[in-house]
């Protein structure tokens, strides 16, 4: 049998292995070194934030997000609906509690429209949010200017989770810049990976450095060990930051691939009625981390579900659409607050992720292609 087409795998650019034996050699192997400062330095020139702190995940990057955005117990977080569960897991680690947010049609993303209705719902409770944290969907942005102004409205901290996002651009800015904090992820399936790992990026310095205290285990200025708050153990170590290094310096060619492989897959696809691709917002970039698109079954005569199960026997990876955390048994005591329809439950039910990675050959793509026509038209 031929190889499996993956989704999205790792994807080398040459340098990471002589930043990590640079490492080896000078004997930083671990925690910190030179890789780190300048791969957070590299991360935040590129996107043009003045504060960045390299972290084992993404996940721990949106946990300190939350909390130097202030969030304690009891707290609500709004966040959007339509993402990965690691966006909204640190907000229970906080004991605080998540208020979804449904996505519009245009970008996937937080609905303004949407997070309006919230933010006046919990306003008139006077409860109103300590965070909004707003996913932009497999690099597409969510619309940064409608939630930026609601969030300043109502006095609300904006948290951007760019985890998917590196390299994508809303109205000639980059992506993961918009936000009080913004968050990437480095995991092994993004657009570039260090193995494991994350950043948090911000304007504000104070809090910036607060977070690098916390996450080495918040040690209080004394010789002896001393802690007056509670602290994590959530750096980046310096080899996973080398890999970092070699990435970013491959990281426009690796945007630029996935682009043309959404691209490929649209002009061939598109057509077919009842196949709609994720829009891509006029005036914003997306990095097409992944190629998503939804199937409307009655027309195209297959559920995604089908498309996907019979990709699976080619020997092809492909996705659903992320499920909606409002959907999920963990978070099934918390509000969701719909568009009008639930456009996330659509989305989850319709979408279909297609192979993206950046190493995919062009006849890969174009087995990935024939074989989707083939289902198809066996219908
Ligand atoms: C991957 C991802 C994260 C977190 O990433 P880790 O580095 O795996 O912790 C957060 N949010 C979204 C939307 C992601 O896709």
């Amino acid at each position: 049998m031929s190889k499996r087409i993956l989704l999205s795998s790792p994807h080398m650019g040459g340098n990471e292995q002589k930043y990590i034996n640079d490492a080896f050699e000078q004997n930083w192997i671990a925690p910190l070194g030179e890789n780190v400062t300048e791969f957070e330095k590299t991360v935040r020139e590129y996107v043009q934030v003045d504060h960045s702190l390299a972290l084992g995940s993404g996940t721990f990057a949106i946990h300190l997000a939350l909390i130097e955005c202030g969030v304690t117990e009891g707290d609500i977080v709004f966040c959007s609906s339509l993402t990965f569960c690691a966006t909204s897991n640190p907000i229970l680690y906080q004991n605080a509690k998540p208020v979804f947010i449904d996505s519009d049609n245009d970008t996937w993303n937080m609905s303004p429209y949407a997070l309006r209705k919230a933010l006046e719902k919990y306003d008139e409770l006077g409860k109103l949010p300590k965070a909004v944290l707003v996913v932009n969907l497999y690099g597409q942005s969510a619309k940064m200017d409608e939630i930026k102004a609601l969030c300043e409205k109502f006095n609300v901290k904006l948290i951007e989770d760019a985890a998917e996002s590196l390299g994508s651009e809303y109205k000639g800015r980059k992506s993961g810049s918009f936000g009080d904090y913004g968050i990437f992820s480095f995991n092994g399936n993004k657009i570039i990976t260090t193995s494991g790992g994350g950043m948090l990026v911000s304007n504000n310095k104070e809090n910036v450095e607060h977070a690098l205290f916390l996450s080495t285990q918040a040690r209080d200025q004394a010789v002896h060990y001393q802690h007056s708050e509670l602290g994590y153990n959530y750096r980046l170590s310096n080899i996973s930051a080398g890999i970092g290094r070699g990435q970013m310096e491959v990281l426009e060619d690796r945007v630029d691939r996935r682009r043309e492989i959404f691209d490929t897959y649209y002009k061939e696809l598109d057509h077919i009625d009842g196949i709609n691709f994720q829009p891509e917002l006029s005036n914003t970039k997306s990095n097409r981390w992944l190629t998503a698109l939804t199937i409307d079954s009655e027309q195209v005569g297959i559920e995604s579900s089908e498309l996907i199960r019979q990709l699976q026997e080619n020997n092809i990876e492909a996705r659903p659409v992320w499920k909606p955390m409002h959907l999920q048994p963990l978070y099934e005591e918390y509000d969701y607050i719909a568009e009008n329809n639930d456009n996330a439950k659509a989305l989850f039910e319709n979408g279909v992720c297609l192979p993206s990675g950046s190493n995919m050959t062009d006849e890969e793509l174009n087995t990935v292609i024939s074989t989707i026509k083939s289902i198809i038209g066996n219908k």
